[in-house]
């Protein structure tokens, strides 16, 4: 008997082994460390299993995506239920934009944002007709009181559709923090969408940055990588001198129908200390045009490919990054060969890792004279 049960638990280890082996690596999460609630809110959608379209703080032209899309089969009329209790917060109409959108203030501190909307309930739509015959107006931008319609949890509020700057049906929802109104990713509320595919590396470049601005004058080379599944590598021997910056490109994907969505995390680590690290778990809309300082904007106008930087400008507003060591930029100037190494993860925590090395030049580093007017502003370009 007691032979069969370490047989039994020999067998029944291997398997786990097994599985250990095949799931992808799991990263720990990097997070401000602020705790979010995570039963207090409900999918907003009955579409099993959820599936994005579009992923939270996803680079797109001039902002960060706000906010998940969740996919509706191509089809417009899903119903859209409150995700908790709360009260109808905002009541938006437009041409462009969200077309349609409901907010919901929740008692917890965090507003729920609905966009696109096909149609509200006739509770609210009935409320939206009067106050668009009030204002003589179709678009409208409306703050009731919170008495005026209180919501439960599941309730339907509206159906789920295509209107104002919407490229197919689907739901645009968000959480943001009512007081700040930082909108924060809501796959950290308990919003979960089942994903065990690590993100794809494209593509690693350098920069010769030498103390200076960055600006499309900065000589950018690619590094050749190889790998899938998470892990990636560079045959290449890098034989850099002075300051030097990296960039990378990345995309993400979960299980199931999956746009090609954005990363969560990226880390750069050399000689296994970080450096860099930017994590989209929540910004602020005033900072968003800031995604054209996160990128290396200049090449993104040529080529459209968007190049990650890991090293941070003065003057870049966002409050995305940590762990900054000389804002990213490093010294290639001690004769040795150092490990570098990208950590990049999605929202779940599934993580890719590049790894690659570099042979520093041995000299005396003298940054070079700053070229004048060179600074580059993300806001010049409307
Ligand atoms: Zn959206």
């Amino acid at each position: 008997m007691k032979k069969h049960q370490s047989y039994y638990s020999i067998v029944f280890l291997s398997i786990i082994c097994m599985f250990l082996a095949r799931a992808p690596l799991q990263a720990q999460q990097i997070f401000s460390g602020k705790a979010y609630p995570l039963t207090y809110f409900r999918q907003p959608l009955d579409i099993s299993p959820p599936a994005l379209a579009g992923s939270f703080g996803e680079l797109r032209a001039n902002h960060f995506h706000s906010g998940i899309d969740f996919r509706t089969n191509q089809r417009e009329g899903y119903p859209v239920y409150a995700v908790a209790d709360g009260y109808i917060s905002r009541l938006r109409v437009q041409n462009s934009g969200f077309g349609q959108a409901l907010y919901i203030n929740h008692p917890n501190g965090y507003t729920s944002v609905y966009g696109h909307l096909q149609r509200f309930s006739p509770k609210i739509a009935a409320i939206v007709k009067n106050l668009q015959y009030q204002g003589k107006t179709f678009e409208l931008d409306n703050y009731p009181n919170e008495t005026l319609i209180p919501i439960r949890k599941g309730e339907v509020i509206a159906y789920s559709g295509n209107r104002g700057s919407s490229g197919g049906p689907h739901l645009h929802f968000e959480i943001r923090d009512s007081k700040t109104e930082e909108t924060i990713n809501p796959q950290f509320f308990g919003i979960i969408i089942p994903d065990n595919i690590p993100p794809v590396i494209h593509g690693l470049y350098f920069y010769r940055l030498n103390g200076r601005h960055f600006d499309q004058n900065i000589p950018k080379q690619s590094i050749p990588i190889i790998g899938s599944n998470g892990n990636y590598s560079s045959k290449a021997v890098l034989n850099l001198s002075g300051e030097i910056g990296f960039g990378i490109v990345a995309t993400d994907r979960h299980n199931g129908k999956s746009g090609t969505n954005g990363v969560y995390s990226i880390q750069l680590q050399v000689d296994g200390k970080t450096v860099f690290t930017s994590a989209l778990e929540r910004f602020a809309f005033e900072n968003s045009r800031a995604v054209n300082a996160h990128i290396d904007y200049p090449s993104y106008l040529k080529t459209r490919v968007k190049i990650q930087k890991s090293f941070v400008e003065p003057g870049n507003p966002l409050q995305i990054y940590s762990n900054l060591v000389n804002g990213g930029r490093i010294l290639f100037t001690n004769g040795e060969t150092h490990q570098l190494k990208y950590i990049v993860t999605d929202a779940t925590g599934n993580a890719s890792v590049v790894q690659f090395s570099a042979k520093a030049a041995k000299e005396n580093y003298v940054p070079a004279a700053e070229m004048p007017g060179t600074i580059f502003k993300y806001s010049q370009e409307k």
